[in-house]
């Protein structure tokens, strides 16, 4: 199996690529952002309770997540390989990730972190928000809310990766194809 963690800050362009690299690879594109906006759309109790989180830009707590990915992970049990985009966000999910995984004997392939200067992820986010509607992205002092989460709490995942060798740090400035051949040369590279 393929088993990619796909890294970086608010608006480093993860769902963007994510699309494109499991239409190339035949993977399955878990975004705990995307299954918590699901379930906020469909007002279930997990997606109002999420919502309280999710508006102020804090992280949505670890044994929620954790839950909703084991449960996507089971219903796939075919699936060829996961791209993970937006999990894990912190070390407790890292652990948690690696521990569903090595039950499976499918360990994470790699974790392709996207580098993106500061300035460049806050245009995007308020370009998306004007595009999406989504009120997370429309809010200058949310986007810096959320930034100032990823660097503390969800940074130092990069560590965890890194300690097992598996993290690799991918320029996430450019337009979508360059950045695109540079996560496929990454992939390509390990599956040598
Ligand atoms: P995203 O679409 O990845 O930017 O996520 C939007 C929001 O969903 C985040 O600001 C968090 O409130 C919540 N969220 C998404 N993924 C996670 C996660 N792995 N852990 C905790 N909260 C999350």
């Amino acid at each position: 199996m393929l088993n990619i963690v796909l890294f970086g800050p608010p608006g480093a362009g993860k769902g963007t690529q994510a699309s494109k690299i499991i239409e190339k690879y035949q993977l399955v594109h878990l975004s705990t952002g995307d299954i918590l906006r699901a379930e906020l759309a469909a007002q279930t109790e997990l997606g109002k309770e999420a919502k309280k989180y999710m508006d102020k830009g804090d992280l949505v707590p670890d044994e929620v997540v954790i839950g909703m990915i084991e449960s996507k992970i089971d219903k796939n049990a075919d699936a060829l390989g996961f791209i993970f985009d937006g999990f894990p966000r912190t070390t407790a999910q890292a652990e948690a990730l690696d521990n569903l995984l090595n039950k499976k004997g499918a360990p994470i392939s790699v974790m392709l972190s996207l580098e993106v200067e500061k300035e460049e992820l806050i245009r995007r986010l308020l370009g998306r928000g004007q595009m999406s509607g989504r009120s997370d992205d429309q809010d200058e002092s949310i986007i810096e809310n959320r930034i100032k989460v990823y660097n503390k709490e969800t940074s130092p995942v990069k560590g965890f990766y890194e300690k097992q060798g598996k993290h690799k740090s991918v320029t996430g400035m450019g337009s979508v194809d360059e950045i695109f051949d540079r996560l496929c040369q990454a992939i390509d590279n390990i599956r040598s």
